[in-house]
């Protein structure tokens, strides 16, 4: 049985538009609205692109590229970004706003590319500040594996929607869900809850017994009508499940996807050797995306230097679970590409600024160094450009290039948590919280606006996961 669509008494676009300063007086209507939909139907609102809109005059964009604006992070003042067919039409000062384009006047806010989170397991939101006193393995035995055995399709789906809106809320245009949950119903609710958000999402499908029906069925059937859907497959890297690894890497060239392992997340995980058992399978190299990867040797960084392997840095969760420190000051200097992952129930809620600031605390505190990769400009490119080359899709998202699909944040400064201007740029990363991204594009299509989510009663969202929570703990 499917969950019942939420209902949308949420503030109007044009309510939310007014409060973001449009200028035009007719609603805006970029897509349907946005409910746990069908994929196709998800389809049928994402491939209308919506009309132009037109940020005129932020005061700072940050586009991610260089060849754009100043510095590392393509920096420009007091200047306008066009979205024009859910892609990125022009960059630049004083732009010409389109016959029947939407105008937000921007002035005193920042422009940016949308967050792109590598790792994340969106229905442990169930267990979201659980087991506190746990390590890993703790967390697997307390939380994680008894919880996950209780999802019922309505749960699962409750969960998810919740994270994923949280995620949304907090500037998450891109997302990675790696989800261990086998059975097609569930999985089918799983996508049909990530492709209600609007979210452009990568679903890595962990098949136990490497089944390469099933995977091709859930890729054919439930991710590709996504438009904004792609497919990975998940493994556990280790010598006691190398046939299965292989099976798995096996099926994800043959579908053309890439292979997405934990590695190394514990130190304990040395004695199961999972970059060893991944060479020998022959899947080091641009197609496969290791999480955590906290205890990697010399020779390990080494061979992924050389390989470009990509990886997934999930600072909060690796320090909630006393897992280590990652040694991105050792794979940033060879210049390894590394995105930065939320990681689920483990990080317990979604801001991305903390994550950012964390990811530089850490190798700070690990090298007793301020001047230590990375600084601010790298996490920056790490949260967006940097996460979407881990991906492979660095050609459409991950800066404000003109071409690319339209993922983008605009910051409100004006907050007593982030005034007054010193240095922007350093702020979003330090002072930065998740209530100052007033509004969140994906694929030109606004799911937050007026620093409100477009379309969505968050309050049933809360209490629907609430109903179910309490349904699984009383059972
Ligand atoms: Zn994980």
């Amino acid at each position: 049985m499917q969950p019942t669509p939420t209902a949308s008494p949420a503030p109007t676009r044009r309510g939310l538009l007014a409060g973001l300063g449009v200028a035009a007086v007719a609603p805006l209507v970029l897509g349907t609205t946005r409910r746990p939909a069908l994929p196709h139907q998800s389809a049928v609102a994402q491939a209308t692109g919506g009309p132009a809109v037109l940020l005129r005059r932020a005061s700072l964009v940050l586009t991610m590229d260089p060849a754009l604006g100043n510095g590392p992070l393509g920096a420009l003042q007091d200047a306008d970004v066009l979205v024009r067919g859910g892609a990125i039409a022009a960059v630049g000062p004083a732009l010409a706003a389109p016959p029947g384009a939407r105008v937000l006047e921007s002035s005193g806010k920042l422009v940016m590319p949308g967050f792109v989170d590598t790792h994340n397991h969106l229905w442990q939101a169930m267990i979201r500040g659980g087991c506190t006193d746990r390590d890993l393995f703790g967390w697997f035995r307390s939380c994680t594996d008894p919880q996950r055995g209780l999802l019922t399709p309505g749960a699962l789906h409750s969960f998810v929607r919740l994270a994923a809106l949280d995620a949304v809320q907090s500037g998450v245009t891109t997302l990675v869900d790696w989800v261990d949950i086998f059975s097609y119903d569930l999985v089918e609710t799983y996508v049909r809850a990530l492709a209600g958000t609007g979210l452009r999402f990568t679903y890595a499908m962990y098949p136990p017994a490497p089944d390469g029906a099933l995977v091709a069925k859930v890729k054919k059937e439930l991710v590709d009508p996504v438009p904004l859907g792609s497919f990975q497959i998940a493994t556990h890297a280790a010598r006691a499940a190398r046939s299965d690894n292989l099976a798995h890497w096996e099926l994800a060239q043959d579908l053309g996807v890439m292979l997405n392992s934990h590695v190394l997340e514990r130190p304990e995980m040395r004695a199961d050797d999972p970059v060893g058992v991944l060479d020998g399978i022959g899947a080091l190299g641009p197609r496969l995306l290791m999480n955590h990867a906290v205890h990697l040797t010399d020779a390990e960084i080494a061979a992924v230097a050389e390989h470009d392997v990509r990886l997934a840095h999930c600072p909060l969760s690796n320090m909630r679970l006393a897992s280590g420190i990652m040694r991105l000051s050792d794979l940033g200097r060879r210049g390894v590409k590394v995105g930065l992952g939320l990681d689920g129930g483990t990080n317990d809620t979604s801001d991305f600024h903390a994550l950012m600031k964390t990811a530089i605390g850490l190798q700070r505190a690990r090298t007793t160094e301020a001047g230590v990769f990375p600084q601010v400009h790298d996490v920056l490119r790490m949260a967006t450009l940097g996460g979407a080359e881990v991906l492979g899709l660095a050609d459409q998202v991950g800066s404000l290039t003109p071409g690319k699909r339209a993922d983008l944040l605009v910051i409100d400064p004006a907050a007593l948590n982030f005034a007054p201007r010193f240095d922007w740029t350093g702020q979003i990363v330090f002072n930065g919280r998740p209530e100052n991204i007033e509004a969140v594009f994906v694929d030109g299509r606004p799911l937050k606006l007026g620093g409100r989510l477009v379309d969505v009663d968050t309050a049933r969202v809360v209490r629907e996961a609430e109903a179910e929570a309490a349904r699984l703990r009383s059972a």
